[in-house]
């Protein structure tokens, strides 16, 4: 267990802001983490507690006046090989893309889709993470966790982490009672690619598959990798937080209004990107929306728009404030609201 004081976050997240924590605990075993309680020693340290990862879905918005906890616990075991499905748990302090590379490498489908997002995998089960078609749910059968409530170690089965899009109990009812130790995941040996979602297929088909022109997860894990870093700023370079927004859900007399703006600037046959949402909702990309309000590749001091993706808010220089990418999401927020009567609402969580 490791504890320091005013300690950097600079480098604990990908927006790059020169934040730092009052505490923070890095700790490497669930036994180091049970013991940590089981003793008390949490009564000491400041407050509120907050559990991160790589920090590639926040915003720290100050300095954190509590304490940050943050999770080694690395490792991908094989628990079980049978009728063509391998168990695997991975460590929650696993990088995320580390455990997309192992199942490639050895030639197991599941999370290829879901190759080259930034961050953790205990982070990836909070989230329900997801990209071209794929998400955590689709893969995971249970997240074992350690609940501060009773602390003790306690396995949850998918069905009861609820999740939904970007969603789960841990960032509902059970916010911060959690802290995710491993998840465990069913990989299959003779799964099949999925290809149907945006420009994968055409991205598979451009390459040339193995010797005998078989398509395989680590061709796909390419692709897509192609794909992301065509769109998405790399964090090791242009400090960012992927999609700042989420996409908004909204009724369809809302979307019919959007639809004849845009026909009537460019011309009839014009389609509004958008997805039936089922119940008479539809979703309208957030980035499409950013960009008829003139945002895309938008710069101001330090901060900015991704050029190739206007959902990306970007800390341009390296220097950026926290508030300097506030006062842009605000600005953002209010001409989408005025052009379109639509508010967006942060994907990134604000600290
Ligand atoms: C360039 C870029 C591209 C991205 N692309 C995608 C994408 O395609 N799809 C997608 O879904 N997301 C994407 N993201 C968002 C981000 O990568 C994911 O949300 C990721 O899961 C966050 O992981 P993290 O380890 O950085 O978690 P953090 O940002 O540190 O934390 C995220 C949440 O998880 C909680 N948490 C972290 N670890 C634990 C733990 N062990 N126990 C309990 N709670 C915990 C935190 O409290 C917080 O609520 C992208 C981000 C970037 C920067």
């Amino acid at each position: 267990m490791n504890i320091s004081w005013n300690h950097s976050l600079l480098k604990e997240n990908t927006f790059g802001m020169d934040v730092s924590a009052a505490c923070h605990v890095d700790y490497s075993t669930p036994e180091e983490l049970t013991g940590f309680f089981a003793s008390g020693r949490q009564f000491d340290l400041p407050k509120p507690f907050l559990h991160i990862g790589k920090g590639s879905n926040l915003l720290f918005t100050g300095d954190f006046p509590g304490t940050v906890f943050h999770s080694s616990i690395k490792y991908i075991s094989r628990l079980s090989d049978a009728d063509g499905r391998v168990r695997v748990e991975v460590g929650a302090g696993t990088d995320w893309d580390e455990f997309c590379l192992w199942c490639a490498s050895n030639e197991l489908w599941g999370p290829e889709n879901l190759s080259g997002i930034p961050g953790e995998t205990g982070a990836a089960a909070v989230q329900n993470i997801g990209a071209y078609g794929v998400e955590f749910k689709d893969i995971v059968t249970e997240v074992h966790c350690f609940d501060a409530v009773t602390c003790s170690i306690r396995t949850i089965s998918k069905d009861d982490c609820r999740y939904g899009y970007r969603d789960s109990i841990f960032k509902q009812s059970a916010k911060g009672r959690y802290i995710v130790i491993s998840a465990v995941f069913v990989l299959e040996k003779d799964g099949l690619p999925r290809l149907e979602y945006g420009h994968v297929r055409a991205a598979v088909e451009n390459m040339s598959g193995d010797a005998h022109g078989r398509i395989t997860p680590g061709l796909v894990r390419s692709a897509i990798l192609g794909i992301r870093n065509s769109r998405l700023p790399d964090p090791s370079v242009t400090g960012n937080a992927g999609s700042f927004f989420k996409n908004p859900v909204v009724p369809r007399s809302m979307y019919e209004k959007v639809a004849n703006y845009a026909r009537s600037k460019y011309g009839p046959d014009y389609q509004v990107p958008h997805f039936d949402a089922g119940s008479g909702f539809i979703k309208i990309p957030a980035a499409w929306l950013i960009e008829q309000c003139g945002w895309k590749g938008y710069a101001e001091g330090n901060v900015g728009v991704y050029s190739k993706q206007p959902l990306v808010l970007i800390n341009a220089t390296g220097k950026a404030l926290p508030s300097e990418i506030i006062v842009l999401e605000k600005k953002i927020i209010v001409s989408v609201l005025d052009r379109f009567g639509i508010e967006l609402k942060p994907e990134v969580d604000h600290i």
